[in-house]
């Protein structure tokens, strides 16, 4: 068997580049997987090399071979120039936002976001001088009347957490580029396999991988990936947080990354198949899978994406919160819990009402997120019909 090349691995379609990038068999005896290097000192052999720094690995806070073979694997699907590996996705994000701002600076953020995203804007970034102002998640190019001369960082996150707004990146992208702001981007719901976001315009890219990339619900863990211009102030910021990553969590994502791209499918299918049900169901107002025809942003996710994974909301009829509990507390296979991209389907009730400033939130009725799993699809659907039956009871006996 030949090695493959860094240029090999450029030529070869995503999902053989998810399965071969970062391997280094003839590093490892032979072993198909990278050994899980567990380490703090890194020995130098002489007192030449350990000035003239010639080893690859200086200390374990600053790499190992794992975590190499990790950066490689999430660099070759990412596509930018270097990614830096972090504790959780929310480390990720504060990184990446640290990254790219300073005191007196002005950030613009999408009212959609991820909420502990919003808390470290409103919390961490204030108390060191940079003010945070959120906008319509649908805005796109109109986002020009928001750029101020002190704007330097334009953060999105598509589709919105919970509720789905896509966002028209590219369009955002351009206006700030224009103005020299960095665009950043959480891409943990589409993953690089379905929304390449460096070549739609983000410089920086942002994965919960704790979620698809983990994919089994038994790691925190998080990336960032950056293009030639954002990668310097990338590094030394993650350098200089003294990020730490357990060598063991690294295994476990490389691990779930070599069946991403299988287990995406399926959840896409799955959840594709669930979401049109859904919405043909008397109990259910609205779906919002961007997706699906009838969802506001879909010409846009048309567009721009490769795919849609296995999360998605729905919108029911109005109804009492015992309503609510009844659907939800009997269901046998969707469990109630933050998180999601593992293996199981997840069902949790959210409201989006409280924390929005620049958009309202008022679907008119109760919003449920649904995780949909890798369990058989006839199996969920017959779960949800028995919930959306004792919705129905309940309202009914409620009204
Ligand atoms: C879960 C999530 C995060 C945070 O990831 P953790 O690993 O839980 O810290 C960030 N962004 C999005 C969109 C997420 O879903």
């Amino acid at each position: 068997m030949r090695k493959l090349t860094t240029d090999d691995i450029e030529g070869l379609r995503e999902g053989t580049r998810l399965v071969v990038a970062g391997r280094h068999p003839d590093e490892a005896y032979g072993f198909v997987n990278t050994p899980v290097y567990h380490g703090s000192t890194v020995l130098s052999p002489t007192y030449a090399d350990l000035k003239g720094r010639t080893g690859r690995y200086t200390y374990g806070r600053r790499g190992s071979p794992t975590m190499s073979a990790l950066e490689e694997a999430v660099a070759a699907i990412e596509g930018g120039a270097g990614v830096v590996l972090c504790p959780s996705g929310l480390s990720a994000v504060a990184t990446a936002l640290l990254s790219c701002l300073k005191a007196g600076d002005h950030l613009l953020m999408t009212d959609s976001t991820y909420g502990p995203t919003r808390h470290f804007c409103d919390g961490f970034l204030k108390r060191f001088g940079v003010e945070t102002t959120y906008y319509d998640p649908t805005i796109g190019a109109g986002i020009e009347a928001l750029l101020k001369p002190n704007t330097r960082a334009v953060y999105t996150e598509s589709p919105g957490s919970q509720s789905f707004e896509i966002q028209d990146i590219p369009a955002i992208a351009a206006v700030a580029h224009a103005r020299d702001a960095v665009v950043l981007t959480d891409n943990t719901w589409a993953t690089p396999l379905f929304y390449p976001a460096h070549e739609r315009g983000a410089d920086l890219s942002i994965q919960a991988a704790t979620k698809y990339l983990g994919g089994h619900s038994d790691v925190m863990f998080g990336t960032v990936s950056a293009n030639t211009r954002t990668l310097p102030a990338l590094k030394a910021t993650w350098g200089d947080l003294g990020t730490g990553v357990a060598p063991d969590d690294v295994f476990l994502v490389l691990r779930g990354l070599r069946t991403m791209r299988v287990r995406l499918e399926a959840h896409q299918q799955s959840a594709l198949a669930l979401a049109r049900w859904l919405a043909e169901q008397p109990q259910v107002q609205r779906v919002l899978h961007p997706a699906l025809e009838s969802h506001p942003g879909h010409d846009i996710f048309r567009r721009d994406y490769r795919g849609s994974t296995g999360l998605f909301s729905i919108i029911l009829q109005p109804a009492p919160e015992e309503a609510v509990a009844a659907l939800l507390d009997g269901l046998a296979l969707f469990g109630m819990g933050y998180s999601w991209g593992g293996f199981e389907s997840l069902a949790i009730p959210f409201d989006c009402a409280s924390y929005r400033t620049a958009t309202r939130w008022n679907p008119g009725g109760p919003a449920i997120r649904l995780h949909i799993g890798l369990e058989d699809v006839e199996d969920l659907k017959a779960d949800l019909a028995a919930g959306l039956a004792r919705f129905s009871a309940a309202r009914a006996g409620a009204a």
